[in-house]
């Protein structure tokens, strides 16, 4: 069984052909979908999607970081009355974005340790974004969670030395559809460093789409594409690495899984 971390389903991208993308997700061995909803109506939209395909979609809500600005009590309120719903296992994205998020780095800053504050307060897994940020969101939660906090880096995009931090600091390392892409050798040698168990699989689709689909609409069945460039890389099988990296989420999520 496979499970894609982090897919923003409730997109309207996906409105012509959701119970078909979700019936090829299954087809796909991709059992396990975590919807990651923007903001307090992302986060309502993916508690809807979990509600009405149990045992499927999961949801998860946070602020991303080009919408820190936004981040304020009446929104830390609203996400913790979703996050306090059974379905909702995980908080994010969240984190800090030095390329494309046109938010002062402070404002990203804060806004990031205001969720992490909510997300150990309620004891619920992160999923964090670092976009050329890690020296950054690695002091942010050094400072705010306990050691060993269970959490992943969503979209891995850096090199082996932060892959290596990141497992060091007892977060996940997830891989989405750019491992797979012809000119992401450097990232392939940043996945060689680590093992099976220091991965989770994500699609972050729309987004993203793995080879041969790089370009079109991505979707949580690709996540097995993905699977496949790792297994390949580490000379393990695919049934392998989904087994693992399916047993690594589950844990970090709470979620009863057989793999
Ligand atoms: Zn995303």
């Amino acid at each position: 069984m496979l499970m894609d971390t982090h897919a923003h389903i409730n997109f309207d991208s996906f409105d012509a052909d959701r119970e078909d993308m979700l019936a090829r997700a299954k087809a796909a061995g991709v059992e396990r979908i975590i919807c990651i909803g923007m903001q307090p109506q992302g986060g309502r939209e993916a508690l809807a999607l979990a509600r009405r395909y149990p045992g499927q979609v999961y949801a998860s809500v946070g602020c991303h970081p080009y919408d820190a600005a936004l981040l304020d009590d009446a929104c830390l309120a609203e996400f913790e009355a979703l996050l306090r719903e059974p379905q909702c296992v995980l908080m994010g994205e969240m984190g800090i974005d030095t390329v494309k998020a046109g938010v002062p780095l402070e404002v990203q800053e804060r806004a990031f340790e205001r969720q992490l504050e909510l997300a150990v307060a309620l004891n619920k897994p992160v999923c964090i974004h670092s976009r050329e940020a890690f020296t950054h969101v690695e002091r942010v939660i050094t400072r705010v969670c306990p050691r060993g906090y269970r959490g992943f880096a969503h979209c891995f995009s850096d090199g082996a030395a932060e892959a290596r931090r990141w497992r060091e600091l007892g977060f996940l390392v997830s891989f989405a559809g750019q491992v797979t892409f012809k000119n992401a050798q450097s990232l392939r040698d940043a996945a060689r460093t680590l093992t099976p168990d220091d991965v989770v699989l994500e699609t972050d689709c729309p987004f993203l789409a793995p080879m041969p689909h790089r370009g079109k609409r991505n979707e949580p069945a690709y996540t097995r594409l993905t699977a496949q460039c790792l297994a390949d890389l580490w000379g393990l099988s695919l049934e392998e690495v989904a087994r693992r990296t399916t047993a690594n989420a589950a844990r970090m999520l709470g979620l009863e899984c057989r793999t």
